[in-house]
């Protein structure tokens, strides 16, 4: 109990972010990030010339950021919101329509429990199905704040555009988040449909498939009252909250599209590689539209797979909660991280 927050606050448990280890060098499939480099436009967009002008503050309105956003994903300049991590945005949403309440299901994205505690909001949980499918029918007709991830996380399955439409024409008084930070791994952005529903904000993230999870930068593309609802939060907490060197790496980022569309190619690839290995060895793995999978033996235990796999210097993700604790979530990194990843699972299992 601190002395000094309130009574709220003090019962908050916070977000806990995957392990960053410093103490020696592993294998990282914990915390979904890229195998690959940024893009060779990224890597020379900065030089001393952009760390001399830091002694200035950065555009706030982030106009080159936002004009080519707007050109990459068809939208108006309007339509397009930039924060420091699409966690930030997912926190002004929060901060924004959660007196609407605000619903989720029960296996989602850690960090939407934790928004909700924030906010003080008595979140309506909407069960997964039994094979872990979002129950699209829980979240009809509710008119609140929905936040859904496709893919989910950790689960990796995705939902349809037409259930997505469902759902926004059952909720015209209430705003639909469609938190989309893994979209460029097979999923299917609805970022188009923000121009037919007022209702729907369409999130993504440069820090998955755009090697950027370091340099902070999140997306939105929404309505421009949705756009303008979240400018203000913006304005009213941290006007410079994307920093000058990101908004740079930002614009050269999608300067470099192609690149970062090849490398999503590649962890498909991986993906399917790794899917396939796993299940040989007789895993139970879900059908992942993303950059990771989410896998179960019922040779060993999720929690002691785990333990194993980082005593052999290979880290993957364990949740602790009842219905996903047999399972961990692998992040799909460079083919030769995959291999070792494989090796080292047959070696705990003794194949
Ligand atoms: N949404 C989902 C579903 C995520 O898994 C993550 C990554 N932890 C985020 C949003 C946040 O990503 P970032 O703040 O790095 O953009």
């Amino acid at each position: 109990m601190s002395r000094f927050l309130s009574n709220e606050l003090s019962k908050l448990t916070a977000y806990v972010p995957g392990e960053q280890p410093q103490d020696k060098k592993y294998v990282k499939l914990n915390t979904n990030e890229s195998p690959f480099p940024p893009s060779n436009g990224v890597i020379n967009a900065i030089g001393n010339k952009e760390i001399e002008r830091l002694r200035l503050y950065c555009d706030p309105q982030s106009k080159l950021l936002k004009s080519e956003l707007a050109r990459v994903y068809n939208a108006e300049i309007e339509n397009v919101f930039v924060s420091n991590g699409s966690d930030d945005i997912l926190n002004f949403a929060f901060m924004a329509y959660g007196h609407l309440g605000v619903a989720f299901a029960d296996i989602t994205y850690g960090f939407y429990s934790v928004f909700a505690s924030l906010y003080g909001l008595d979140a309506q949980i909407v069960p997964l199905n039994s094979d872990f499918t979002l129950n699209v029918n829980g979240f009809l007709g509710l008119n609140k704040l929905i936040v859904i991830a496709n893919p989910n996380a950790p689960t990796g399955l995705v939902i349809s555009t037409s259930d997505v439409e469902k759902i926004l024409l059952s909720n015209p008084n209430g705003v639909v988040v469609v938190d989309e930070a893994y979209v460029d791994f097979g999923g299917t952005s609805v970022s188009e449909l923000t121009k037919k529903y007022n209702n729907l904000l369409c999130v993504q993230t440069f820090s998955k498939s755009r090697s950027m999870a370091g340099a902070r930068l999140g997306f939105a593309i929404a309505n421009a009252e949705i756009i303008s609802d979240l400018e203000k939060i913006k304005y009213s907490t941290n006007p410079y909250n994307v920093n000058a060197l990101t908004q740079i790496a930002g614009v050269s980022a999608l300067k470099d599209n192609n690149y970062y569309k090849e490398n999503a190619l590649k962890i498909i690839e991986n993906r399917n590689y790794t899917v396939t290995e796993l299940k040989k060895l007789g895993f139970t793995v879900l059908d992942s539209k993303a950059n990771f999978v989410f896998a179960k033996s019922d040779k060993i235990s999720g929690e002691e797979l785990y333990k194993k796999l980082k005593e052999n210097g290979v880290l993957v993700r364990h949740f602790t909660s009842e219905r996903i604790k047999e399972f961990n979530r692998i992040t799909i990194g460079s083919i030769e991280e995959m291999q070792i990843f494989i090796e080292k699972v047959k070696l705990i299992l003794g194949e």
